[in-house]
């Protein structure tokens, strides 16, 4: 008997052949949406999923469904419980994406560093204001913050001390001293990351405890003069306390990769503001990231079923 695993949205190449070559047959979904996805899971025995939400209302409709790789890092798309009444598995792709994110964080360090929001909207208009009156610094000898140390973190904080000759401190309850590379500092001081940094990048997940967890004290700890950096998810920051923040500047910019609302509504005014950078969840989005995804997801897959 050849399993069926569902694709909801299609997968790279190297994950189909890795599938296809051990005699998986794959199902193009009709649909990425829940509804599409109760249609077509019924004979699937796993599924691959990039965007797809898998509800309890899912599971219910799979009663095949052996396992589910997320096509990338966390599990927030998914329902961990229900998986775990139907006896699912549930996988994903946790380090396929961690040098593409890095590369993320460390881009808004640099576009915040030239000031190139107001740069870019300034300079055809008043060429030599943009050019020498909006402040603008290097990153050699400043102080990254980071909150967490994960896959992502640790990899932001090495390019950050080799590359650019950073001090590095960190913030991470589950790790210790011991886990920490040569040159970057473990606190476990929360505050103290905010008050010391130029730039504060947050690695964490979104969880009950880090929900909101970033807000107006912690941005009132922060000098006038540092940028805040999310590449990992908008559930983390009371963006009512960021928006004030910065409009007010309260702090001197920001990066922004995610916000609670995705897609974005065009209408939050924190696309008006000229110190910050927005891009829309594209930290995972390169080709290497996605062919690994693929292919990690494949070889997950592939290894449930396979016993
Ligand atoms: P990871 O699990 O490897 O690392 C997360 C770290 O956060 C761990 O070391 C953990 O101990 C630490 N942590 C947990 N709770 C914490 C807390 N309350 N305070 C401080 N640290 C805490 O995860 P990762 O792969 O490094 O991912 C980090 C974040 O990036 C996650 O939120 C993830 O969802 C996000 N992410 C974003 C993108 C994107 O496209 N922008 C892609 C992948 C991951």
């Amino acid at each position: 008997m050849r399993y069926k695993i569902l694709l909801p949205q299609e997968i790279m190449q190297e994950g189909r052949e890795y599938l296809e070559s051990r005699g998986y047959e794959l199902i193009t979904g009709s649909g990425m949406e829940e509804d599409d996805i109760i249609r077509d899971i019924p004979d699937c025995d796993g599924i691959i999923v990039r965007l797809s939400k898998m509800s309890a209302r899912v599971f219910e409709a799979a009663s095949k469904l052996k396992v589910v790789a997320r096509h990338g890092a966390g599990y927030d798309t998914v329902d961990l419980q229900a998986a775990r009444r139907h006896g699912v598995t549930v996988l994903n792709a946790p380090l396929a994406n961690s040098m593409s994110v890095a590369e993320l964080a460390i881009f808004f360090m640099l576009h915040c560093s030239r000031n190139f929001t107001l740069v870019r909207q300034t300079m055809l208009e008043d060429y030599y204001h943009a050019k020498l009156r909006t402040p603008k610094v290097e990153l050699d000898g400043k102080t990254l913050g980071l909150i967490g140390f994960g896959n992502i973190g640790s990899r932001v904080a090495l390019k950050a001390l080799h590359g650019f000759n950073m001090k590095v401190i960190a913030y991470d309850p589950y790790k210790t001293a011991e886990q920490m590379p040569e040159g970057v500092e473990l606190t476990q001081d929360f505050n103290r990351i905010f008050k010391e940094s130029d730039f504060v990048s947050l690695h964490c997940p979104a969880t009950e405890e880090t929900f909101d967890f970033i807000g107006e004290k912690e941005f009132s700890l922060m000098k006038p003069t540092a940028y805040f950096i999310n590449t990992a998810r908008g559930k983390l920051v009371d963006e009512k306390a960021l928006y004030h923040a910065l409009s007010t500047s309260r702090i001197a910019g920001a990066g922004l990769d995610v916000l609670k609302k995705e897609p974005f509504d065009p209408a939050d005014p924190i696309f008006a503001l000229s110190n910050v950078v927005i891009a829309p969840h594209i930290g995972a989005a390169t080709q290497e990231a996605t062919d690994r995804a693929s292919l990690h997801s494949a070889i997950g897959i592939d290894e449930v079923l396979s016993g």
